[in-house]
């Protein structure tokens, strides 16, 4: 096997053999090809793309160059999901503990934010005491004793995925639906769960814009997840305005905690609970999605999803003493920010909002930048409403000298029009299969 004679067939638009994939990823992953012969190639998988078969044994040799995680050790259904990121998404936080009290068995490893993004392992660490680092022997007990665990990826899993991302950020390859799709699933199934759900998002705050190229990538996905035997389905949802109300770290988790008692933000209530009814389908715990979300309101109602939550930040370490008093979040500014015009909100800039979070002190701009878990903004309006220039639109809090910017850019994230806007449906449609 010749690298060279491999990147001239994708150049040609061949696809490639199963061993040849095998033979550039396992090869890259030890080091034995260098970064420009792979740079050639990926900019030519970003070219001429990759078939249906390709893509799935991309993923799966990216899969086998580093450790798997066995979850054959837990008692029952594993089930995982994964979001394609936006901001205010703090759904694991709440779907997790559902799906946990619906008897199923969530062994989640999540990531950090960056960017205007924020993380899942960002959200629970900013509860004091609280570990995203477990053994794989406690990682697995906890699971079976309370059904739920979530912790930071390792650095073995998937090791072909972290050199090649850091390759596609800087030759100008991210933007290929088969190295995203792998990219995505591989970490997914070396995380080891039977079935998995993945929120394809789009919108301004999301990495695919438009709903067509959310559904290409999801489709992409799912065929990944169904020639590797993994039940994978999609649901492709709006992040045209961040999701819920709260944008920060401890913000987030009191917002996924107020969600779990049922008085969460309606989008955010309405994904996690239909969300949390599909993960019963694909693990055959519920009949149909309208039974599976008959099932996951009781759950909310009778208090044993957020026990389930509760239970596993006790069981990570957090300190849920600290986390239940008034000043868990404590900023020296907190800034009522109103418009400089009346009218109904049309659209709410995700990514604009993400970035400020950021500069709050909520987000890193590098991987190695310390976040302030206070920080964040608390969004008093949604996208529908009518506002006028007395109405509180959000408030930010941050623990850093106030730019007068920040107020003036919060303003401009709000785009107010004189007509109604009707609201569209959190989901906007489901990828099966
Ligand atoms: N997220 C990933 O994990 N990989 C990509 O390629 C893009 C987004």
């Amino acid at each position: 096997m010749n690298i060279l004679q491999i990147i001239e067939q994708k150049v040609n638009g061949q696809a490639l053999s199963e061993a040849a994939i095998t033979f550039f990823v396992h090869g890259y992953a030890k080091g034995n090809i260098p970064d420009y012969q792979i740079s050639a190639l990926l900019m030519a998988i970003k070219l001429k793309g990759m078939n249906e078969l390709e893509t799935a044994q991309l993923t799966q040799a990216m899969v086998t160059s580093g450790d798997t995680v066995d979850l054959s050790g837990i008692e029952g259904i594993t089930v995982d999901k994964h979001s394609t990121g936006g901001v205010g998404d703090k759904t694991s936080l709440v779907i997790g503990p559902i799906v946990a009290a619906l008897g199923l068995k969530l062994a989640k490893m999540s990531g950090r934010g960056l960017g205007h993004t924020g993380g899942t392992i960002d959200k629970l660490e900013s509860i004091p005491g609280l570990t995203t680092s477990l053994t794989s022997t406690q990682f697995k007990q906890q699971v079976n004793d309370i059904g739920l665990a979530i912790i930071g990826q390792t650095q073995s899993l998937v090791p072909a995925d972290k050199k090649m991302y850091a390759l596609r950020d800087v030759t100008g390859t991210v933007q290929s639906i088969p190295l995203i799709a792998s990219s995505i699933m591989s970490k997914k199934i070396a995380s080891g769960a039977k079935t998995i759900l993945l929120d394809v998002k789009f919108g301004s705050g999301a990495f695919m814009k438009t709903v067509a190229d959310a559904k290409v990538l999801a489709k992409a996905m799912v065929a990944i997840g169904r020639n590797l035997g993994r039940d994978t389905r999609a649901m492709i949802t709006d992040m045209d305005q961040p999701l819920g109300f709260a944008i920060g770290n401890r913000n987030e988790v009191l917002e996924a905690i107020e969600t779990l008692k049922g008085k969460g933000p309606s989008d955010l209530l309405s994904l996690c609970v239909q969300a949390s009814a599909m993960m019963a389908v694909q693990a055959k715990r519920a009949p149909t999605l309208e039974k599976g979300i008959t099932q996951v309101e009781e759950v909310i109602h009778n208090g044993l999803a957020l026990k389930k939550l509760y239970a596993m930040i006790a069981a990570q370490g957090g300190n849920m003493h600290a986390l239940q008093q008034t000043d868990f979040i404590t900023t020296t500014s907190a800034v009522d920010v109103t418009p400089t015009s009346s009218g109904y909100i049309h659209h709410i800039d995700a990514l604009m909002l993400g970035e400020i979070a950021s500069m709050l002190g909520a987000g890193r701009l590098t991987k190695d930048d310390a976040i302030d878990p206070n920080a964040g903004i608390i969004m008093r309006k949604k996208v529908g409403d009518f506002v006028d220039q007395k109405t509180i639109l959000a408030t930010f809090m941050t623990n850093r000298v106030v730019d007068p910017n920040w107020n003036m850019q919060i303003q401009q994230a709000f785009h107010i029009g004189p007509t109604p806007k009707p609201i569209q449906p959190i989901i906007h449609d489901w990828i099966l299969s």
